[in-house]
């Protein structure tokens, strides 16, 4: 994610493709035996290593049931495999009276439990604060509206695919808070995450690559950050490039490849098993944002973070 400004007929940055690096694998969003999964830390982190993720980030719920603990993961990393510590943390009410849930990736151990009265904002502040990147949970199964998104406008993302959410109740979006909140000028960046519990088919559906030149937790944190990272369901995004006024795409084979932005305008490429696409910028407005979303023969979509232009 890019933040300035440009002038029109300027280079529009993805600098997250042709920064250096590589693309990590990982899953920013999943439970334990620690809070409410079914499996156990080191047969998660298998799970994963084995579906040939680099990382996992183990966001146990941070209630007082469970201690509000931050997961010490680090005895799970592996050579080729590492862990961020992390929570999903709550606090009443959002506009719903209902509670706040807030992935945070990249908090230290020692991360004190929520004050008496501390507020969704000022946790997620604490979170900020502390270091870690931190995002707006399943926006459709909270049922958060605009105003809830607003007051948590200031972190650095908004969970755009929650698969758990969408296996078990058909409410895994978050585009639609994600938009709005861009539409009204917000930065954010959006990931996708898996959310599992491991009690139903809920891992292995949403994932984010995150591009930095080491698997390192510090690295990953600050890549997450910058925004420096696409998600996806399936499809893999290998360059997207700006220029002028046409973006050029490559990525694994899918069936559509679309830009979108500020408004209502978008451009749509549709084929069979394309790997490279050149579409048109020209309908959106400088000082708007374009992203990219990639979908393939089985529906399942690649979103690139935005870029502003
Ligand atoms: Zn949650
Ligand atoms: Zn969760």
């Amino acid at each position: 994610m890019n933040g300035a400004p440009r002038e029109q007929g300027e280079r529009v940055p993805f600098t997250t493709f042709s920064g250096p690096g590589r693309f990590w694998r990982g899953n920013l969003h999943t439970h334990s035996t620690l809070s409410d999964g079914v499996f156990a830390p080191d047969a998660v982190a298998e799970f994963y290593r084995d579906a040939g993720y680099d990382f996992i980030a183990l966001t146990e719920h941070f209630w007082p049931a469970y201690g509000f603990r931050i997961a010490d993961t680090r005895g799970l990393r592996r050579n080729t495999f590492t862990t961020i510590p992390g929570a999903e943390l709550h606090a009443p009410a959002n506009s719903r009276g209902e509670e706040w849930h807030i992935v945070a990736v990249g908090l230290p151990l020692d991360f004190a439990p929520r004050r008496d009265g501390e507020t969704g904002r000022e946790i997620a502040d604490r979170a900020l604060a502390a270091g870690a990147f931190v995002g707006i949970a399943h926006p459709q199964w909270s049922g958060l509206t605009l105003a809830d998104g607003e007051a948590l406008a200031h972190v650095h993302a908004v969970e755009i695919y929650n698969h758990g959410c969408a296996v078990d109740s058909d409410r895994g979006d978050g585009l639609v808070l994600w938009e709005q909140l861009l539409a009204a000028g917000h930065r954010l960046s959006g990931y996708a995450a898996d959310d599992a519990h491991f009690a139903t088919p809920d891992p292995g559906g949403g994932w984010v690559m995150v591009k930095a030149e080491a698997l390192e937790p510090e690295l990953l944190v600050a890549a997450l950050k910058r925004g420096d990272y696409y998600s996806s369901q399936g499809p893999v995004l290998h360059d997207i490039v700006a220029e002028g006024n046409e973006v050029s795409i490559a990525c694994s084979p899918v069936r559509t490849l679309i830009v979108v932005g500020r408004g209502q305008p978008s451009r749509a490429r549709h084929g069979l098993s394309m790997t490279r696409a050149i579409l048109s910028l020209d309908p959106f407005p400088a000082g708007g944002y374009v992203r990219i979303v990639a979908i393939d023969d089985h529906g399942r979509r690649a979103w690139s973070n935005p870029v502003w232009r």
